[in-house]
């Protein structure tokens, strides 16, 4: 197999196909922070009444809200590949003889219960005095859960496009989004099987498997997909992941902003404050998550690092463990900057391409080169007298 250089590992794997010469200047990216997030799974309606309403789809929830850390669609999906893969193994390292990746098809009954473990807490409810949580000093509370939207991350080494038999899996040169050709699919399920966060499923009804879209007839109009622009909680922004910091003006108007995009800054500045999921497993995923603050970082760092004892790349603390508990602190007390790039997160439809941060403004620009935000980042408290309650007696 060759290798290819994956700078989530910090160190090069293996991986079937060749990379590019050069990454693509546009690719499908999403920033997620679980802080917003109240698991009332608009998100998941929403992607189920526009993309899998059809029969034989029943069971497929492309996007789907699990609680951490008892719940999982399937069930037990990541614990039951992180067993199986040695230390410092990606999915392809650990393929067996004659398979290009590691996985497993999860069985008809792991498919039942999308909401399993919804709300379920870890821990156990003190008896006696209750611990006061103050992450400052490390300390956090006995009981503690939170809520992890899943989706296709639209990997830059996609599991499910390496898997497949019938190269009916393909990659968009325009914006890395990872389709799948039904009319070449023969529904072997090798994409089922291999992508870790098993987002490919089978149409028992048709013969063939389906995958998720990204959401592609939208971000062609310049468009966020549909669980950011109906998020309740604006947990979500979406962009370009590979507008770094020396681009130029969106479409060259010179009336934009010139650089990075806003989900760039999050996942790659050196306020990077967005983790991928599970990155030890190898697909380069390009959905990345702010960390929630109140839950210990032990977990979070099995969750959102490459978990090795030695810190191999460019993340801030001197092991993952430090380097997690640096970024709760990060996005717990956001510095000015980020506190505005927070305020982009919810507060258009159309897909930011460009912004940038000048005092107590943000602002926002389309892929067009058109202003779609300005804001104040922090407005004006004003405490008027009142009268008292009217509802009082
Ligand atoms: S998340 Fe799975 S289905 Fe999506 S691109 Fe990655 S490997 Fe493929
Ligand atoms: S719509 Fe937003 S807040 Fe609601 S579950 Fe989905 S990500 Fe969370």
């Amino acid at each position: 197999m060759p290798e290819v250089y994956n700078p989530q590992l910090g160190r090069k794997q293996s991986y079937p196909y060749e990379h590019r010469q050069e990454e693509r200047d546009w690719h499908w990216g999403m920033v997620i922070n679980t802080n917003r997030c109240i698991n009332c799974n608009t998100c998941s309606f929403a992607c189920k009444s526009t993309w899998t309403s059809g029969k034989g789809e029943e069971y497929m929830w492309w996007m789907n809200v699990e609680t951490e850390p008892y719940g999982g669609y399937p069930m037990g999906w990541d614990m039951r590949l992180l067993d199986d893969l040695g230390p410092e193994e990606t999915i392809f390292e650990a393929a067996e003889q004659g398979e290009k990746v590691k996985g497993y098809v999860a069985q008809k009954e792991e498919w039942e219960y999308p909401a399993l473990g919804d709300d379920s807490v870890h821990g156990e409810y003190p008896e006696d005095e209750v611990v006061e949580s103050d992450p400052e000093k490390g300390k956090y509370h006995d009981i503690w859960q939170f809520y992890l939207p899943r989706l296709c991350n639209h990997c830059k080494n996609p599991a499910c496009l390496a898997a497949c038999p019938r190269k009916a899996i393909y990659k968009r040169s325009e914006d890395g989004i990872v389709l799948l050709d039904q009319e070449r699919c023969r529904g072997y399920r090798k994409c089922v099987k291999a992508c870790p966060y098993h987002k490919p499923m089978y149409n028992p009804e048709t013969g063939v498997s389906e995958k998720p879209v990204g959401c592609f007839p939208r971000i062609e109009e310049g468009n966020v997909p549909r669980c950011v622009s109906s998020c309740i909680g604006k947990t979500r922004l979406h962009g370009n992941i590979n507008r770094g910091p020396n681009s130029g003006h969106p479409n060259g108007k010179k009336s934009a902003a010139k650089g990075r995009s806003p989900v760039n800054y999050l996942a790659q500045s050196d306020e990077k404050v967005a983790l991928p999921l599970y990155p030890q497993f190898g697909t380069r995923p390009q959905v990345f998550y702010m960390p929630p603050y109140h839950v210990p970082p032990e977990f979070l760092t099995q969750m959102f690092t490459p978990n090795t004892d030695q810190k191999r790349n460019d993340w801030p603390g001197s092991t993952y463990e430090e380097s997690v508990k640096i970024i709760q602190k990060r996005v717990r007390n956001p510095s000015h900057h980020l506190l505005g790039v927070l305020q982009l997160f919810g507060a258009t439809t159309r897909l930011i391409e460009t912004y940038t941060v000048k005092e107590n403004k943000v602002k926002g620009w389309d892929r067009k080169g058109n202003k779609v935000v300005d804001m104040p980042i922090e407005e004006d408290l004003e405490v008027r007298e009142g009268e008292k309650w009217t509802n009082q007696p």
